[in-house]
This record gives structure tokens, sequence and C-alpha cells, in this order.
């Protein structure tokens, strides 16, 4: 099948490594005009290594592996601990940290450089009983049998295709960055979370003497961001090393990210479209699961379009990978959503609990969430 990607982001370059895999022609769109690889750090949870690991993508020496996963209250208390060790024995797969660009430049090596379009904006998608046809900015077309819209939270493909505007702002935003830092925890293994009454803060080691760091705080369109000086008022007299942190960065290694969360839908295309990734299922950072349940569509979307080379079939392999990611990804955005309340409640900053339920529930939660540590796709993803 010739395929046609739209969006060079982490689900764009993964869905087309698997798919070039299983012989298909892959074409990947990115209107930007070379891979857009800002950002900070991405943490990949066991079942984003498993499906990278599927995807013949390996982490090997790249960012940093996490052994443990700790939660503070903003007076420096000791909430849970998990112990991420377990969570990869268990699960099989670890737990990295690793910089976005660092992650975006694997997957893009392992592609033929030919199979990139860069500086094309999808603005229409039109689908035929015999093709569809994908139009651009600049008024030219592409047509081919499939189109996956791969183009992130504020999805063209998805608007065109579904139609709506479904993204909403949560309410909250999230300032972060990714900084060489002296600092203990960037030499580590251990990655901090500290909620507080009006936001809340990680460090994650990501390698190399990098740290990544953010802060949450509530925020609403129309009000003006927030400097590293508004941040070390907002955050004055929590817990080590927040303070030295804030006094060691300034206002150029400050990135933006409001929290968009959508309604994940149930059905994702039409005839010869799907979605995958932010473009599906955008949802608030509060458990970092974005990246990693991209990684799981495009492992499943791959596995379900294995053995298709006709129209016939094309459809219903479609749905039934949409069911299969469905219930998942919506269970995880939901946790996500209600993490992201439940942060500065009461009840969360009173409970302390010990360290086997912490883990246990850490594993529970990303298995539940989970296609790629619950089976073999092959043998889940059947035709309705
Ligand atoms: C610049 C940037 C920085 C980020 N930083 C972080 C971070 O630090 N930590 C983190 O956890 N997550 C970060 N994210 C989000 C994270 O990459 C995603 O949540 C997750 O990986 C899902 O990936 P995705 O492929 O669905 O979307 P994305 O990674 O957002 O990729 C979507 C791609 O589609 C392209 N695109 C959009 N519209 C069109 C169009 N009309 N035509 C053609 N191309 C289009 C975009 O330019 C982008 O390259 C960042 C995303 C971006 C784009």
């Amino acid at each position: 099948m010739r395929v046609l990607v739209i969006g060079a982001g982490v689900g764009g370059l993964a869905v087309a490594r698997g798919l070039l895999d299983q012989g298909h022609e892959v074409h990947v769109f990115e209107h930007a005009d070379g891979l857009r690889n800002g950002g900070a750090g991405v943490t990949i949870w066991s079942n984003g290594t498993a499906a990278l690991t599927e995807l013949g993508v390996t982490l090997d020496g790249v960012g940093r592996e996490l052994h443990s996963l700790r939660s503070l209250t903003d007076s420096g208390r000791l909430l849970w601990e998990a112990d991420l060790d377990e969570v990869t024995e268990q699960l099989g797969s670890p737990t990295v940290e690793i910089p976005r660009r660092t992650l975006l430049a694997l997957l893009a090596d392992l592609l033929p450089a030919d199979v990139f379009r860069f500086g094309r904006r999808c603005v229409d998608v039109r689908e035929y009983p015999d093709h569809a046809e994908v139009v651009f900015a600049d008024g030219s077309r592409e047509t081919g049998d499939l189109v996956i819209g791969a183009d992130g939270q504020r999805s063209v493909v998805r608007r065109r295709v579904l139609g709506g505007e479904p993204a909403h702002l949560t309410g909250w935003a999230s300032w972060q960055g990714l900084t060489f830092s002296d600092l203990p925890v960037a030499h580590g293994t251990r990655t901090l979370n500290i909620a507080g009454r009006n936001g809340h803060c990680g460090l994650i080691p990501a390698g190399d003497g990098l740290l990544h760091w953010w802060f949450d705080t509530p925020w609403k369109e129309g009000v003006r961001e927030l400097t590293v000086a508004d941040l070390r008022e907002v955050f004055a007299g929590w817990p080590d090393p927040v303070e030295p942190l804030l006094a060691s960065i300034g206002d150029d290694d400050l990135g933006f990210f409001p929290h968009i969360r959508h309604q994940v839908p149930r059905v994702w295309g039409g005839r010869r479209s799907t979605l995958l990734g932010d473009a599906a299922h955008a949802m608030p950072p509060a458990v970092a699961q974005a990246a990693n349940q991209t990684l799981e569509d495009a492992w499943v979307l791959t596995q379900s379009l294995a053995d298709v080379t006709d129209s016939g079939t094309l459809t219903a392999r479609l749905r039934a990978y949409e069911q299969e990611r469905r219930p998942r990804v919506a269970k995880v955005s939901r946790t996500a959503a209600l993490t992201s309340l439940q942060r500065s409640t009461p009840l969360q900053r009173l409970g302390k609990f010990p360290r086997w339920v912490a883990t246990r529930s850490q594993m529970m939660s990303l298995r539940s969430g989970s296609n790629v540590l619950n089976g073999p796709a092959p043998a889940r993803v059947q035709l309705a």
C-alpha cells in the first residue's frame, strides 16, 4: 500500500518505521522545514520501551535508565516511592528518560532520507472508494491508499475527517526545560515529583548530566506566560533541590506547554484514514504517557496492517486497530486528568503508601493502559 503519514513527530516516525518493515511504501509529510526536535525530556515507561523494541528501536546507551520514582509534598514529606527495577523485572522492559530530540533522531536515522517531505502543511484530506488524497497549503496534492494523521494536538487530519474542534485547555500549563546541571539529582537514577497546593514540579535525570525539569501551575488563555522570576516566587520554600535549580536557569531555558485534553473518539478515521498519537488522544502530562501511548499506537497499527494489500480489508483493519487502542488509551487519559486534579487535594497530600503498594500500583497502571504488555499483537488485532 502507498501510505501518506502526516506529521514527523514521535508517532509519525515510529509508524513509518513499522510500515516500511512490513513492505508498505511510506511517505512522511511535515509542515516544518526539518524535524521539530524541540522540547525537553520524554519518559519512556516499560510499555513505551517494549513498543520501541517491537519496532526494532533500541535505547541502549542513550538517555538515563530510571530505578525509582519518588513523590513528595511541598513540605518535603515522602508520600510514596515506586521501585522501577521491580517494575522492569515484572514487565520485562525498563523505564528510560531521554531528550525528545534524541528520540526523534533515533527514529529518523532508521528511515531512508527519501521518506521525508518537509515544508508540506496538510490542509485537507479527501477519501474516495479507491484512493485518498491529501491537499497541502502550497496547493500541491498527493494520492495514496491510506492517510495516517500523526499531526499532533491540533490535528488538521482529525478536523477534516471527523469534524469539530475537539481539543480543550485544562486550565493548567507546564513550564519546562532540559539543562546541564551539577545538582546530584541530574547524575542519579531517581525521578522526583513534588506536589503542592499551587503547583507541581518534577526533576528527572536524562543522561549526560542533563536534567529535565517541569513546573505546573494553573493557567488560562490570555494570561501572560510565567518567567523564571515568577516561578521562583511560586515555588519558594519548596524542598531541595527546587530552589537551587530555579537559581540556575534563565528565561531562555523555559518552554511553555498549555495542557490540552481530547475526548478520545469512538472512531478515529474514515474508510482510508486513521489517527495516531496526540492527534487522537492528547492528554495532560500528569502521568507522562503521551509518547508511550503514541508508540503503542504505532506498533498496534503496524501489526494491523501487516498483510493488508487491497482496499477490501483496509477499513476493517483500521477500525480493529482503533478498537484495540481506544479502551486502553481512554483509561490512561482519564487517569492523567484525574491525577492532574488530585495532586493538590488534601487526601493525596495526607496519604502515604508503602513501597510495595506504590510499585504494584505503578505496574498495574502501566499494564492496564498497554496493548504491547498484554500479548502479541497479531493474535489480538483481528478483523472486526
Ligand atoms: C516541538 C515539540 C516539543 C515537545 N516537547 C515535549 C517534551 O519536552 N516532553 C514531552 O513529553 N512531550 C513533548 N512534546 C509532545 C510529544 O512529542 C507528544 O505528546 C508525543 O510524543 C506524541 O507524539 P505525536 O507524534 O502524536 O505528536 P508530535 O510529537 O506533536 O508531532 C506532530 C508533528 O506533526 C507536525 N504537524 C502538525 N500539523 C501538521 C500539518 N498540518 N501538516 C504537516 N505536519 C504537521 C508537527 O510539526 C509535528 O512535527 C513536544 C511536541 C513538539 C511538537
